[in-house]
């Protein structure tokens, strides 16, 4: 049954601290429960042991933790493990572990469904139904974590906005979830290891730049021709390739950040000379390098993977040209765990 009790970790540590003067105890126990709420990861009022009775039982009157719930993991024959996460609300998104031999990295979810509308991403079939709130992020990284060292042995090493949704579009919530995912309070990751992936919002770019954080940014570019790309990116009408290019080098100016373009080559729609040198061009405004990802295909064919050729061609004209790119194998394509894949088919 839907609660109106209000979920307690919306409340900041200078709030629960608060809270409890207000109730007459010490502010010091608001640091113990918020402790519980992040670091350790507490899902229900009674797991507080150094909590008196008669507080957990004042909590459990006032507040509710409202923890996300893994209901499915699938597991790919390449390691690759899929979260199917339920939220308080029903609602579902899915996360996504990727092993290495030597990393684990997380693919967590900000929105339920998306914003955006690329043509060749399975969320986007979705609606947007809602933002995911701090804690719904940062449950799916503990999640992870724990997965990790579970199946791996080792911790969670680094975290990908790579999930369902656009992260820019729900800024206020992601960023919280970083300051808890990086504080010492939370789980004292270094933001080095977190990067952000955005299909490009130029004011919210910049707005990351004013803030000065210190995670890194990923740019889903796909094409550097303004005509190609709203033909699949239909938002780059509104947010053209002249404002994303502004946007980036006010924030390289501002971070001296190294931006990561992601690229897929699909034949019949960027598998050519001319697209590969707008590519180029685009790589000169700002310190950048290139990450080619392989299609996911999610559907009809509409989109197909361009031949190898046209990957090496891409390759060569880019190393040539002094910037550095990387060839990506998707990971967990068999479970739809892959880029795009995302939808809630499982
Ligand atoms: N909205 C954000 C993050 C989610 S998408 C963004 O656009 O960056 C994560 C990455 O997967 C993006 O680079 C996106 O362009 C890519 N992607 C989407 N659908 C894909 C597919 N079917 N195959 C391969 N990559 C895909």
């Amino acid at each position: 049954m839907e609660t109106k009790k209000k979920d307690i970790r919306a409340l900041t540590k200078e709030q629960l601290r608060n809270f409890f003067v207000e109730c007459g105890d010490k502010a010091f126990r608001g640091n113990q429960v918020y402790e519980w709420l992040w670091q350790k990861s507490a899902h229900t009022f009674d797991a507080m042991t150094n909590v008196s009775k008669e507080t957990r039982q004042m909590l459990e009157e006032h507040f509710v933790i409202n923890h996300i719930r893994v209901d499915q993991m699938q597991r790919s024959s390449d390691g690759t493990i899929k979260n199917a996460v339920r939220l308080h609300d029903g609602l579902v998104v899915e996360s996504v572990l990727i092993p290495t031999e030597t990393r684990t990295t997380a693919c967590v979810s900000s929105q339920v469904g998306c914003s955006l509308d690329c043509r060749f991403c399975a969320t986007a079939r979705m609606k947007r139904m809602r933002n995911l709130n701090p804690d719904e992020i940062y449950d799916q990284v503990v999640a992870i974590d724990n997965e990790s060292r579970l199946y791996f042995d080792r911790p969670l090493s680094n975290i990908v906005f790579m999930g369902m949704g656009e992260p820019l579009m729900n800024y206020n919530n992601v960023l919280k979830a970083i300051d808890m995912i990086t504080s010492p309070e939370g789980l004292g990751m270094s933001p080095k290891r977190i990067t952000v992936s955005t299909s490009g919002v130029p004011k919210m770019i910049k707005k990351m730049a004013d803030e000065e954080v210190k995670f890194g940014l990923a740019v889903s570019l796909h094409s550097a021709i303004d005509e190609v790309r709203t033909s699949i990116m239909p938002f780059n009408a509104t947010f053209s390739l002249a404002d994303l290019r502004e946007a980036l080098e006010y924030w390289y100016g501002k971070t001296k950040s190294r931006i990561t373009y992601e690229y897929v080559v699909w034949e019949g729609i960027n598998d050519t000379q001319e697209a590969v040198d707008a590519l180029v061009k685009f790589c000169r405004f700002a310190p950048s390098k290139v990450n080619l990802i392989e299609y996911n295909p999610i559907d009809d064919g509409e989109f197909q993977q361009a031949s190898s050729a046209a990957v090496d061609m891409y390759q060569r004209t880019l190393e040539k040209n002094g910037i550095t790119v990387t060839v990506r194998r998707s990971r967990g394509k068999d479970i739809d765990a892959a880029c795009g894949q995302l939808a809630n088919k499982a």
